[in-house]
């Protein structure tokens, strides 16, 4: 029987949850959905200078708003010291780990001068053979490593990579303040949590030999390991904000729908064939190792916006209309207990939604239908408010109101009625109609827009711009 797949997202909690740690949520969360298996979240904070409270929610929050939902956790590392303190004594007892009395200074001194004659700065393992405790000294505990020989990490993803010992350390596990180190905590975790396969970002994969023998001293088994490639920004240098923006919840606030930023965020490393959309049933039924591939990724800002673009067209009007809300509040287009007819949201939704790249457009151009009164964009006001258009507009405001319908197909009649009569095109008339209506010359088509606007509305608009015309 195989072992049940348990997969694990261990962020430290030192920033915001950014582009490349969402991926490896996502791949780990994928990986579990794909076999059934569990996926657990696991806040690595022990390093107390770094992390805080504040970045454990936003991560939380980050997380959620992608709807990584995770099965077990989220556990704290800072809540399980005691585990970490039995498996140091453990090792310690088995000599397997040892006191190290070198205060900080003496360690920079030794590594200056391996650095000034040319050396890796590695630590001379002097500990290793004291035999005595120093009293009234507080040690730190430092791990035995191999001191010859080589270390193979059989990866999923990178294939296998031969570390020689010679070049691991004598790690540190425990300070001499008494927190336990990375590489010691993420092994036991990861035991003690069952966890079957570490998905996670390859700039750990030199960390990888070092944990493989603080397995083996455990006396546990390795799970499997799979490093993703880095994801780059496009001038090919390690992704920050130069790039645009790295926080998710940025893109929240930039109106972009999660399902968006998580179909692209699975590009960035993993493909099917050359399908770009995915369904989360899509996605969840297609993931393995095999299609991630091992180069790099770049991170483009435009493909992130044109999928956006898309998900906005297929997503339902309804739910569009939903999201949309906090947006218009935020866009100051709406006040907090301002309540919109549903149905006509959707109305005005439907034409705009072709056109809105992210929310806050759509919420920005929904502006116009939904103030009390346009403003006018200058320059279109003066290319096409003007004397000529003046006529055309007051035929038109008087063809409405004397009209019962305010069908389509009426509209068409009285738009093509003026047209004929004074022997311009339709553009002629559609486009001051349109900086009447909107206050800019780009919207919906002229009629769709009547439509959402309505007879009463649109009346008022077109005499506002003839007086404005003057
Ligand atoms: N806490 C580590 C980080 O945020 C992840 C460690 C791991 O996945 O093994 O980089």
């Amino acid at each position: 029987m195989t072992e049940k797949v348990r997969v694990r997202f261990a962020p430290s909690p030192t920033g915001f949850l950014h582009i490349g740690g969402a991926r490896t949520a996502l791949f780990n969360w994928l990986y579990a959905k794909h076999n059934s298996g569990t996926f657990i979240l696991r806040i690595e904070d022990t390093d107390r200078t770094r992390s805080t409270d504040e970045y454990i929610e936003a991560i939380i929050e980050g997380m959620k708003w992608l709807g990584l939902d995770w099965d077990e956790g989220p556990f704290r590392q800072t809540d399980r010291f005691d585990v970490y303190r039995n498996y140091i004594d453990r090792l310690v007892r088995e000599g397997k780990a040892y006191y190290c009395y070198c205060s900080a200074e003496d360690l920079e001194e030794r590594r200056k001068l391996a650095m000034a004659l040319g050396k890796t700065p590695t630590y001379d393992g002097r500990g290793r053979n004291l035999k005595e405790p120093i009293p009234g000294e507080i040690p730190a505990v430092r791990f035995k490593m191999p001191q010859e020989g080589h270390t193979v990490v059989d990866d999923l993803i990178m294939g296998t990579i031969e570390f020689e010992n010679t070049q691991l350390d004598d790690l540190i596990i425990m300070r001499s303040d008494g927190t336990p180190t990375y590489n010691f905590t993420v092994v036991v975790d990861d035991v003690d949590m069952k966890i079957t396969h570490v998905i996670r970002g390859d700039d750990h994969l030199n960390n990888t030999p070092k944990q493989i023998h603080i397995y083996r001293a455990l006396g546990y088994k390795t799970p499997l390991f799979a490093h993703l490639p880095m994801i780059l920004g496009s001038d090919k240098t390690r992704l920050s904000k130069r790039h645009g923006a790295t926080s998710v919840m940025a893109y929240y606030e930039m109106g972009y729908l999660p399902d968006a930023l998580v179909n692209y965020l699975v590009r960035l490393g993993w493909s099917h064939g050359d399908k770009e959309v995915f369904t989360r049933e899509e996605l969840t039924g297609y993931f393995s190792f095999e299609n991630v591939g091992k180069a790099a990724s770049i991170f483009n800002p435009e493909k992130l916006l044109w999928l956006n673009s898309q998900y906005i067209i297929h997503t339902p009007t309804e739910i569009l209309a939903e999201l949309v809300m906090p947006f218009l509040v935020k866009e100051n287009i709406i006040s907090e207990d301002q309540d919109l007819d549903k149905e006509w949201l959707c109305k005005a939704i439907n034409t705009l939604k072709e056109r809105s790249k992210t929310l806050v457009e759509l919420a920005n151009s929904l502006r116009y239908y939904i103030a009390e009164e346009v403003t006018f964009n200058e320059k279109a006001k003066e290319k096409f408010l003007n004397e000529k258009s003046r006529d055309l507009l007051a035929e038109l405001k008087s063809g409405l109101e004397s009209s019962p319908e305010f069908s389509h197909q009426e509209l068409e009649k009285i738009f093509k009625s003026i047209v004929e009569k004074h022997g311009v095109k339709l553009k002629d008339l559609a486009q001051p109609v349109r900086v009447a209506l909107t206050g800019g010359t780009e919207s919906p088509g002229i009629f769709e827009v009547l439509d959402v606007i309505g007879k009463e509305k649109t009346i008022r608009r077109l005499e506002y711009a003839i007086k404005a015309i003057g």
